[in-house]
């Protein structure tokens, strides 16, 4: 059924406490956690608790938690200091939803990357 934990599904687990995180916010339908593997100096995974497999799925199955993550996401943006709508490089921040495997997906539980800190080049590799 949507939303439920999936035993195989390493999202899941961290949500569960059975993966260790590091985790900067947590609220009743989020957990912002850093990446394990940094793209940039924050680089923060921003997840629901419920299990969807990719943004558009949560966004069809649970709206209201997609919006709940898209408000995390800001809010981390706040609390790393890269919320800054004018300034040079290295302010300002991107919301990343890699869905499917050909756009870079490989955990197929829904997650927005929080990347900030550095410069950002568009278009993106
Ligand atoms: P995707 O490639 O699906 O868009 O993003 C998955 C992200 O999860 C990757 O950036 C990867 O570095 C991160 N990741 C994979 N395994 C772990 C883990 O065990 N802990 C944390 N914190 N991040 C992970």
């Amino acid at each position: 059924m949507a939303g439920e934990p999936q035993a195989d599904c390493l999202f899941c687990k961290i949500v569960a406490g059975d993966v260790p995180a590091t985790v900067v916010r947590d609220t009743e339908t989020t957990l912002a956690f850093r990446d394990i593997n940094p793209q940039a100096p924050t680089h923060v995974l921003v997840i629901p608790k419920a299990h969807h497999q990719d943004a558009v799925t949560l966004a069809v199955e649970a709206p209201q938690i997609a919006a709940d993550v898209l408000r995390e996401a800001a809010a981390v943006a706040e609390e790393e200091g890269i919320a800054v709508a004018e300034g040079g490089p290295g302010t300002g921040y991107r919301v990343v939803f890699n869905t499917g495997t050909g756009a870079g997906q490989t955990v197929f539980h829904a997650h927005a990357h929080v990347l900030g800190g550095r410069g950002l080049n568009w278009p993106p590799g």
